[in-house]
């Protein structure tokens, strides 16, 4: 896990009690009140407390200080899923500096040697022939549907490189 975002026990009552009829005007107003409670911690783990089924209160763990603290909370936000896990190409590909891969017009300057004349297409990557689709490549949509689609195109991609590979057998 890489952040957990906390609502403290009073801020979590405060929304519930607002959405049995309030205005909505009322309603912003609590959520600006309890937005102010809300504390954000990235680069965490969590354990967490329950009673009665309920949340009861969070500990969190920096992951790179190792250091605790125990908090009383209702709710809680989980945000996972941000990292693209690349490092196992070992620089076989260009990424930006979050590790995404770099596709089509995103790969510029030293990182088109392999290209000679030509540029990659749509969804490719620094390696001609090599696509890259979905979350993983740089820039991306972060959709399912999107994730999707990209994967049919490719298929088309694929087969418009080989009908014009960069380097073509001499
Ligand atoms: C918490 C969360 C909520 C989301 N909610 C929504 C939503 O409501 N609607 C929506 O449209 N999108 C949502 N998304 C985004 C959506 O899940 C992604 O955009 C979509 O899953 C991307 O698909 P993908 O195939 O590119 O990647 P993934 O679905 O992540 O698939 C990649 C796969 O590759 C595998 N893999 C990774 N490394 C290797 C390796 N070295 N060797 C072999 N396999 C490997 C992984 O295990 C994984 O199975 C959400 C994402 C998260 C994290």
């Amino acid at each position: 896990m890489k952040a957990v975002n906390l609502i403290p026990a009073d801020a979590a009552r405060a929304s519930s009690r607002s959405a049995t009829g309030a205005a909505p005007f009322a309603l912003i107003g609590v959520l600006a009140a309890a937005l102010a409670m809300v504390a954000v911690w990235t680069l965490t783990e969590r354990s967490v407390e329950s009673k009665q089924r309920e949340l009861a209160a969070i500990t969190v763990e920096d992951t790179r200080t190792g250091d605790r603290s125990r908090h009383d909370a209702k709710a809680l936000f989980v945000f996972i899923g941000a990292s693209p896990h690349t490092e196992w190409l070992g620089g076989q590909l260009a990424t930006d500096r979050a590790g995404f891969l770099l596709t089509g017009r995103d790969v510029q300057g030293d990182d088109l040697a392999e290209y000679e004349d030509e540029r990659p297409l749509f969804l490719e990557t620094s390696r001609p022939g090599i696509f890259a689709v979905g979350d993983v490549h740089s820039g991306s949509i972060k959709r399912v549907a999107s994730a999707v689609g990209e994967g049919s195109m490719a298929v088309r991609l694929v087969h418009q490189r080989l009908a014009a590979p960069v380097h073509p057998a001499r």
